[in-house]
């Protein structure tokens, strides 16, 4: 072999029989086969190591899929039963507040029927406006939230009207008060109302009050509140009171031997005026009372209790 050769190599097989054969490779032939070789293991294992990799993330993504549907069932069932609490809930407070508006109602019965009975009590006819109509309630088969506005408003419509009955037994109380209807001394009663024969003249002629008699100095009380129209010395009455209770009803008190309140002075039913005496056309120690009512004089008995 000579220099020029060293690109080849010359393989020489030497069989037994035959005659020797001669095969002549390029000397780069073998290194490139075992290059060749490397590289198809090193691309057949970077394959197998993709093909692995892509299996594991396969087998992952699988995995991660199994356990998001398992929290989707899971979140599926939180949520029906987060539902079914919630329709629950409302269905409790729904009943609880029927309940309520129930209790309400009851509660509004017994102040109705309450009222009645003050109303009968106090003598008061009618307070509420707009006749029976507007007590009657109607809370029932209706939605809640619905009922809760309807028992709002028949709250406020129950504030106005209790209101107005206050108001009423007030004015009631005020008039109660204010009616001359309290025996306004102690003692017999000597005279009567209506025609007498007169103890001086010995006439017939009218007397227009009562007449009760005790010891002088005996308390005289006013029979009803009122204002003090007149105080003082009064002809054949003597030393006189005069007492507005409103209404048109006056009272007139007589023959005192003491006056202890001044005209324009307010009085309470019961409040002592004066004392008793027989000043003025008097036979004794007695009170002269009159009632009159829309500016005549009436029978006090028919309104002293
Ligand atoms: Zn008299």
């Amino acid at each position: 072999m000579n220099k020029k050769d060293h690109s080849k190599i010359c393989i020489m097989i030497v069989p037994y029989t035959k005659k020797v054969k001669k095969i002549v490779i390029p000397h780069w032939l073998p290194k490139a086969m075992v290059l060749f070789i490397v590289t198809f293991f090193i691309v057949l294992g970077l394959n197998l190591t993709y093909q692995e990799n892509l299996k594991r993330q396969y087998k992952d993504k699988t995995l991660m899929i199994s356990v998001l549907e398992e929290e989707g069932i899971e979140k599926d069932q939180e949520l029906a039963n987060l539902t079914f609490q919630m329709k629950e809930l409302q269905k409790t407070a729904n009943d609880q507040l029927q309940q309520k508006m129930n209790q309400v109602e009851m509660k509004l019965t017994d102040i109705e029927n309450l009222q009645k009975k003050l109303e009968e009590m106090a003598g008061i006819q009618a307070v509420a406006q707009g006749g029976g109509g507007s007590k009657e309630i109607q809370l029932k088969a209706i939605d809640p939230l619905e009922g809760m506005e309807v028992l709002n408003e028949v709250l406020v419509n129950k504030e106005i009207e209790l209101e107005q009955f206050i108001k009423t037994l007030e004015n009631q109380f005020e008039y109660l008060e204010s009616v001359p209807n309290f025996m306004p001394t102690a003692g017999r009663q000597t005279s009567n109302f209506g025609n007498r024969r007169s103890p001086f003249s010995r006439r017939i002629e009218f007397h227009q009050g009562i007449d009760i008699a005790n010891a002088r100095g005996t308390d005289i009380v006013s029979a009803g509140k009122g204002i003090v129209l007149f105080s003082g010395y009064n002809g054949g009455y003597g030393q006189t009171v005069i007492i507005d209770h409103g209404n048109e009803y006056r009272t007139l008190y007589a023959h005192h031997s003491r006056l202890l309140v001044e005209a324009g002075e307010e009085v309470e039913k019961g409040q002592v005026i004066g004392k008793m005496g027989s000043t003025g056309r008097s036979t004794g120690s007695h009170l002269h009372f009159e009632i009159h009512h829309k500016g005549k004089p009436i029978n006090p008995l028919d309104l002293l209790q």
